[in-house]
């Protein structure tokens, strides 16, 4: 009995002794997994701040375990960037680059336009220190270019080639008529960014006109001008011979168009020489030192001299001031209707009078 008490008793020794072997070795196996903090979740996170560096280093730093930190090496270039970037040198400041002075393509001496202002011609004000002394506003070395007479073949051209290679812009004073001959040479000053005043009608002094005839003069030639341009135009007008008859210029005033007389003439009308142009302006800008400019696209030697005179500008180390209206001028309707009745109007139609017309019967 003793014996089986004590082979009883072994048994169940043996059998604890080899329950709590397994039950020992479960537990190890098991806690790693227990005490993990979520190796999927945490390998996530380390991938995922792939579009934030900044995350991405901390979370790497600040978690030890982070399993087999090589796998995400290579999946971290936001890291590498974020590590460069306060290698990156810095941009040097602006005044360190210098600016060339005007972005002209093709002329490294371009004039430009240093200065743009806006022109309120509310009122009519008028500009030109031969005959106004109101407004002082160009500074020493300041000039404003401006163009009478015009729109005319080849000469028209020439100063708009001239004004383009230099990147700068005018002031165009186009008589009505001519601008009815030449609407397309009208619309390449406006298009090349140029300011569109007006002349009158057929450039008569208005002086000796009467008060009704002049008016008529102006508004045809602002309805003119405004018509070839096929755009807005600009509230200025100039007078022929600078002749300013008192009732005009309250006229002018009452329409809210600016009044430009010149601060000098240039007198290139009387010229056939581009020397003796460009001379005539280095002589006046020497005396005067500044000033609204007055010359005449409409002149052979003007257009001729157009672009050594704008070299001449530079050289001399002027500044072209652009002078721009506020808002474009406003025509009368009967005007614009009585312009049309002088016009030959283009047609769509470019067939020759041939394919057109063609006798059937003689
Ligand atoms: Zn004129």
């Amino acid at each position: 009995m003793r014996l089986v008490a004590a082979a009883c008793t072994l048994v169940v020794v043996a059998f604890v002794a080899v329950f709590g072997a397994i039950l020992l070795h479960e537990r190890t196996n098991a806690d790693p997994a227990s005490f993990r903090p979520s190796a999927g979740t945490t390998t996530a996170q380390a991938v995922e701040p792939a579009t934030s560096p900044v995350t991405l280093a901390s979370t790497i730093n600040r978690n030890p375990i982070l399993p087999e930190p090589q796998a995400v090496v290579p999946e971290r270039p936001p890291v590498q960037s974020f590590a460069q970037a306060p290698a990156r040198p810095a941009p040097p400041p602006p005044a360190a680059t210098p600016a060339p002075a005007v972005s002209c393509p093709g002329n490294p001496n371009a004039l430009g336009v240093s200065r743009v202002v806006e022109v309120d011609t509310q009122g009519g004000p008028g500009f030109g220190f031969e005959h106004f002394k109101t407004h002082d506003f160009l500074q020493p070395g300041e000039v404003v270019l401006t163009f009478d007479d015009g729109p005319w073949p080849r000469h028209t051209p020439s100063v708009l080639a001239a004004l383009a290679a230099h990147c700068t812009r005018a002031i165009f004073f186009p008589i009505g008529k001519h601008a009815m001959w030449e609407p397309g040479i009208m619309k390449q000053v406006l298009a090349a960014g140029h300011a569109v005043g007006s002349h009158t009608w057929s450039h008569i002094d208005l002086s000796k006109k009467s008060v009704q005839d002049a008016k008529d003069e102006i508004e045809k030639g602002i309805s003119a001008v405004h018509w070839a341009a096929g755009g807005p135009t600009a509230p200025y007008f100039r007078f022929p011979a600078l002749r300013h008859p008192p009732e005009l210029v309250t006229y002018l005033g009452e329409r809210n168009v600016a009044i430009f007389s010149t601060d000098f003439d240039s007198f290139d009308f009387k010229m056939r020489k581009p020397e003796q142009v460009r001379q005539a302006v280095a002589a006046k800008l020497k005396k005067f030192g500044k000033g609204i400019i007055l010359m005449h696209d409409f002149q052979q030697a003007t257009a001729a001299a157009a672009a050594d005179l704008l070299n001449d500008l530079k050289a001399g180390g002027y500044k072209v001031v652009f002078m721009k209206p506020k808002a474009s001028v406003t025509t009368i309707a009967s005007y614009d209707e009585a312009i049309l009745k002088d016009a030959k109007l283009p047609t769509v139609s470019d067939r020759p009078t041939s394919s057109v017309v063609r006798t059937i019967n003689e």
